[in-house]
């Protein structure tokens, strides 16, 4: 029963969507509109559910609220294969967009399974929608490394808490894509040595420092790290025992368990993936006084990038709005954990859910 996970937050608007004539079937949740317009990407995905976009539509409303933006949380789902032709994914996502057409308090974006031509779609049946091609006002997110440099940014505040310096600190990204790699980049601009990388083919260890530019080069053409890469060539999963200062994961969720957390070596653990960490684990790095900077926090990037585009900003707002928003709000949570003696998951929690309850008290009678 998806509805069991209904509270005073949200969600506020719940819309199942069948259309038989062209095989759609979508569910759009609005989690929480107090802080504005909810912000949300639409994932294709075809074992996507109800329950998923519940949960989703509410880290949305955490993390948007948590970033300081005017945009609640929401997220669709369209049950639908994403490798299908594009022809096919065009009549279903038209057809999406139609159907939540009067709904002005849901403004789409990108997910898993959608892209920027998806959006320019949907901005073509509704009038709205953020993530677009840069023919039509977009802000090429993944291009100009929205997520990775605001990781970037949640790390230098971090490093600098405790005592840290990013000259010669050792990182390690597991993931090597578009989050991972900008992460890295700017890191690396910092002085710190890229110990490891990895991607699904394996794990590439230099203790000398892997090159990121080249990394990069090879990623853009398509090619794997340990085929192609200078360094040492080990299995996927060692990333996660490689001695280093600051480790990224930037791949998949809950991919440190109760079971390997006690391979990781770091004294920070940046969560550029969403719940790249089991909460059993987190707790556990926590407890052996790892500073773990929780995702909704240092990996929302992305969606500020977005509220920028949205509201007309240049690709230079929308960089100066993510380091100053992140910066801000990483150094406002790891004070409020320090000082609570609480994880910074607590704190974040916290921290976003006041902000959501400030604005819901702005409007008693809705
Ligand atoms: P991407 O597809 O560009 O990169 C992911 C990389 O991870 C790929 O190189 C892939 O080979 C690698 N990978 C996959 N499974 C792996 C595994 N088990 N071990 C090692 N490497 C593995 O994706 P991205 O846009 O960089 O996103 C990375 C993660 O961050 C995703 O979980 C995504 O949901 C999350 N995220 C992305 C953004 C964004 O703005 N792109 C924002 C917030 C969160």
């Amino acid at each position: 029963d998806p509805f069991a996970f209904a509270d005073d937050l949200g969600p506020e608007r719940v819309i199942h969507i069948h259309r038989p004539g062209v095989g759609l079937r979508a569910v759009l949740v609005v989690d929480n509109t107090a802080c504005g317009a909810a912000i949300g990407g639409v994932r294709m995905a075809a074992d996507a559910d109800a329950r998923e976009a519940f949960r989703l539509a509410r880290a949305m409303t955490m993390k948007n609220a948590a970033a300081g933006l005017a945009h609640g949380g929401g997220k669709a789902v369209i049950i639908a294969d994403p490798h299908a032709p594009e022809e096919r994914r065009e009549s279903l996502v038209r057809a999406f967009a139609g159907a939540i057409r009067d709904i002005a308090d849901y403004i789409p974006g990108p997910d898993m399974g959608t892209n920027e031509t998806c959006m320019a779609w949907v901005r073509e049946e509704t009038g709205r929608a953020v993530g677009l091609p840069r023919a039509i006002g977009g802000i090429p997110l993944d291009e100009i490394g929205a997520t990775g440099i605001g990781l970037g940014a949640a790390v230098g505040v971090a490093a600098a808490r405790i005592g840290l310096s990013l000259a010669g600190a050792r990182v390690a990204v597991q993931g090597f894509g578009a989050v991972g790699q900008h992460a890295a980049r700017v890191l690396a601009a910092q002085g710190a040595v890229l110990v490891a990388a990895s991607d699904t083919h394996g794990t590439l260890v230099d203790e000398g420092g892997l090159d990121v530019a080249r990394l990069a080069a090879l990623k853009a053409e398509g090619r794997a790290l340990v085929e192609h890469g200078t360094g040492r060539r080990e299995l996927r999963d060692a990333i996660i025992g490689v001695p280093c200062d600051i480790w990224i994961p930037a791949a998949r969720p809950d991919v440190i368990d109760g079971a390997n957390v006690h391979r990781l070596q770091a004294r920070i653990v940046a969560q550029g993936a969403n719940i790249p960490c089991t909460p059993e684990a987190e707790a556990a790095l926590h407890a052996r006084g790892v500073l773990v900077l929780p995702d909704f926090i240092a990996n929302a990037g992305g969606v500020i990038c977005a509220a920028v585009e949205f509201h007309g900003g240049s690709e230079e707002d929308a960089l100066r709005t993510i380091v100053a928003r992140i910066r801000a709000n990483t150094e406002a949570v790891l004070e409020e954990a320090a000082r609570h003696g609480i994880q910074p998951r607590a704190a974040a929690v916290a921290l976003a859910e006041r902000r959501v309850r400030a604005a819901m008290a702005l409007r008693r009678f809705r």
